[in-house]
């Protein structure tokens, strides 16, 4: 147990299904688990942290997320290198997923900051970083 890192995150969902789909592709890729899984939701872990995701209660789908409101803008990943970055944003793309920033890209962070930034099913923005050179 390392006090002060992450535990987990929760995120409400629109659509699960969706969601499960990329998240559970995302995270195996990254090395995460299928760690619970219920009828409204389902959790992938790696080492102490885990994420979990949420089918949000019909009643509260009217306002959908945006990341530029008052919240979570966006999730980093650590990638193990600038080449796994390059192997994710080919994945990524082959998924028809779109790749944010494509014209910085993969220095959209700055130059000396590797990553490749995309999209989740709610449009929550993913972010996948190489090490510091
Ligand atoms: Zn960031």
């Amino acid at each position: 147990m390392s006090e002060g890192l992450l535990h987990h995150v929760e995120i409400y969902v629109s659509d699960l299904e969706k969601s499960e789909s990329f998240w559970g592709w995302f995270l195996n890729e990254l090395g995460y688990q299928s760690y619970q899984k219920w009828n409204k939701g389902q959790s992938w872990k790696l080492g102490e942290t885990y994420l979990v995701f949420v089918q949000t209660e019909t009643e509260y789908l009217d306002v959908p997320y945006h990341r530029c409101r008052t919240g979570l803008n966006h999730l980093a990943f650590h990638a193990s290198s600038r080449e796994r970055v390059d192997e994710m944003t080919r994945m990524l793309k082959e998924r028809g997923m779109k790749i944010l920033y494509e014209n910085q890209h993969p220095f959209a962070g700055g130059e000396d900051y590797y990553a490749v930034y995309f999209e989740d099913p709610d449009r929550v923005k993913v972010e996948f970083v190489a090490p510091s050179p």
